[in-house]
């Protein structure tokens, strides 16, 4: 079994705990089809084995998204260039407000929406909380907090729960190592793509 499939069946694994916690927290979670401001104005860390298996998700779309996707890679490096701050952006893969990628994204793409333990064990909320999204109900307002003990007040069955859903935690070597492979190092998405991707 090569890496790549090593690295799917860790997916298969941690896709099951994912959408537990997201069925867990039903009552917060506003994501739905066409939701996609959590691909836009951000980062996207990927390790190296995520990046593999979202080209090969490239591979699988039509010629036409493929050239639509290296065009936008394209300007995205030249606009980078120009920045000296951090570079936030919207993914490439993002067509119709839809992932052109689904099943290859990577793992910060399956877990965005929950609320996580960061490593100091604060809990993390996910920023479209303040576009009125994902637990917006609990937000406090003046303190850019969550309101845990609000929810029975709010009428929830379950409180605001953060899972060990942070990409660090999720792609910690030690979980790889389980099944077999490396993660590898971390970068923004867009500086994994070579200028061979877009100069042919
Ligand atoms: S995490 Fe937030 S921004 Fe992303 S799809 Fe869900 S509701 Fe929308
Ligand atoms: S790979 Fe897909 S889910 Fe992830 S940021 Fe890009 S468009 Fe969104």
């Amino acid at each position: 079994m090569s890496d790549l499939q090593k690295y799917v069946e860790y997916l298969i694994f941690i896709n099951q705990k994912i959408n537990n916690f997201f069925e867990k927290q039903k009552e917060y979670i506003k994501c739905q089809k066409g939701c996609a401001k959590c691909c836009q104005n951000a980062e996207f860390p990927y390790k190296k084995i995520e990046f593999d298996l979202l080209m090969e998700g490239f591979k699988t779309l039509s010629k036409d998204n493929q050239q639509l996707i290296r065009e936008r890679v394209k300007n995205l490096k030249e606009e980078q260039k120009k920045r000296e701050d951090k570079f936030e952006y919207t993914c490439p893969f993002l067509i119709d407000n839809i992932c052109s990628v689904y099943d290859f994204r990577g793992i910060i793409c399956r877990s965005f929406g929950l609320m996580f333990n960061r490593e100091n064990n604060t809990p993390g909320i996910p920023f479209c909380i303040f576009d009125g999204l994902n637990y917006s109900a609990l937000l406090n307002k003046e303190t850019g907090k969550v309101i845990t003990e609000k929810y029975k007040e709010l009428g929830y069955k379950q409180p605001p729960i953060a899972f060990n859903v942070s990409h660090n935690f999720l792609t910690d070597e030690a979980m790889a190592k389980g099944f077999g492979f490396t993660f590898g190092e971390t970068k923004p998405m867009i500086d994994w793509f070579e200028d061979d991707f877009y100069n042919i």
